[in-house]
């Protein structure tokens, strides 16, 4: 029961979310199936009977205990009808490229630029799912800059410029699924860290011969140098990577004209490796759920965590 409904029950289609998620109603429940799909527990006193308040708040009828569906969630506190959020949940997760402050503003007719900017940095916090799979086989790892006007350099950092550490795993002649992250440097003080958080122990990792990753060779993991040079760019000897990071590039260019705030880098990063990894997905809504499924069960997500109503300087002009 509890696998079928997590692993069948989301709509199909855009019609099927509209017609099934069009009231406030539906929407709680909706959550509430997701949250207990065994059934209401209360959380104080594991009590299994319940009434619900008008305001959509479950109480225990032996403990009294007050549960919210939405406190401590990015919907914590909200004053916007939960339907819009279900609607924002959808387009952001069901639309190939996402959506962007501007046509979520205009979509859902918020009052706001700000509101629909802090509403899309919400959403791309949950988009990394806790405990998830680390990449395995072969991966292949590099770093890379994002921004700044010159070309940078690994040892001496580089001015204006942000460093994002990528990791492609590569099946056959394919890329599998990627990670990228924001670093201080290109130490292995910084690449380390991201290595064991990211890849399975028995991985085979591919690098350059940067001397940071030298001590890949003491863990477990089997550990390939490749060199390039001029006559063989990056491109043919890490084409996974070089791949990646080339469409990244792309994207901040498109996105920022490759001006932003290092500081939101991070989650605009996290909401591409969410897209990039789910790129073959057949059906839409699945993505849907899961997000559905990981802002219900996401720890408790503060106003002070999420970035307020603080617009970066180059996103004002758009
Ligand atoms: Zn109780």
């Amino acid at each position: 029961m509890t696998e079928f409904y997590i692993t069948e029950n989301f709509p199909k289609s855009q019609i099927e979310f509209e017609k099934r998620f069009a009231t406030e109603k539906a929407c709680f429940d909706y959550l509430f199936k997701v949250k207990w799909p065994e059934g209401f527990v209360c959380p104080k006193c594991g009590h299994q009977s319940y009434w619900i308040s008008a305001k959509h708040i479950y109480i225990c009828t032996r403990c009294e205990s007050h549960i919210s569906l939405t406190a401590d969630t990015i919907m914590h506190d909200t004053k916007k009808p939960i339907t819009y959020w279900f609607k924002a949940m959808w387009w952001f997760t069901t639309r190939k490229s996402g959506v962007n402050a501007v046509n979520l503003k205009d979509l859902l007719g918020l009052g706001s630029y700000s509101t629909a900017w802090t509403w899309l940095q919400k959403l791309r916090r949950c988009t990394i799912r806790n405990g998830r799979e680390k990449l395995s086989g072969i991966v292949e790892v590099d770093d890379f800059f994002l921004g700044g006007q010159k070309p940078g350099k690994r040892g001496r950092g580089a001015q204006g410029k942000t460093i994002v550490l990528a990791a492609v795993e590569k099946r056959r002649r394919r890329l599998g699924r990627i990670r990228l992250q924001v670093a201080h440097n290109c130490s292995s003080d910084s690449l380390m860290p991201f290595i064991e958080d990211n890849i399975q122990a028995g991985s085979h990792i591919i690098t350059d011969g940067w001397k940071g990753y030298n001590p890949i060779e003491g863990e477990n993991f089997s550990h390939q140098k490749v060199n390039w040079t001029k006559s063989a760019d990056k491109a043919s000897v890490l084409p996974g990577v070089h791949l990646v990071a080339s469409l990244v590039k792309r994207l901040m260019l498109g996105t920022f004209q490759g001006r932003f705030e290092p500081k939101y880098l991070q989650s605009y990063l996290d909401e591409y490796v969410f897209r990039f990894n789910r790129r073959k997905s057949k059906s839409v809504g699945k993505k849907f759920m899961r997000m559905v499924q990981q802002i219900v069960a996401s720890i408790k997500i503060t106003q002070e965590k999420v970035i307020q109503c603080e617009i970066p300087e180059c996103l004002l002009a758009n």
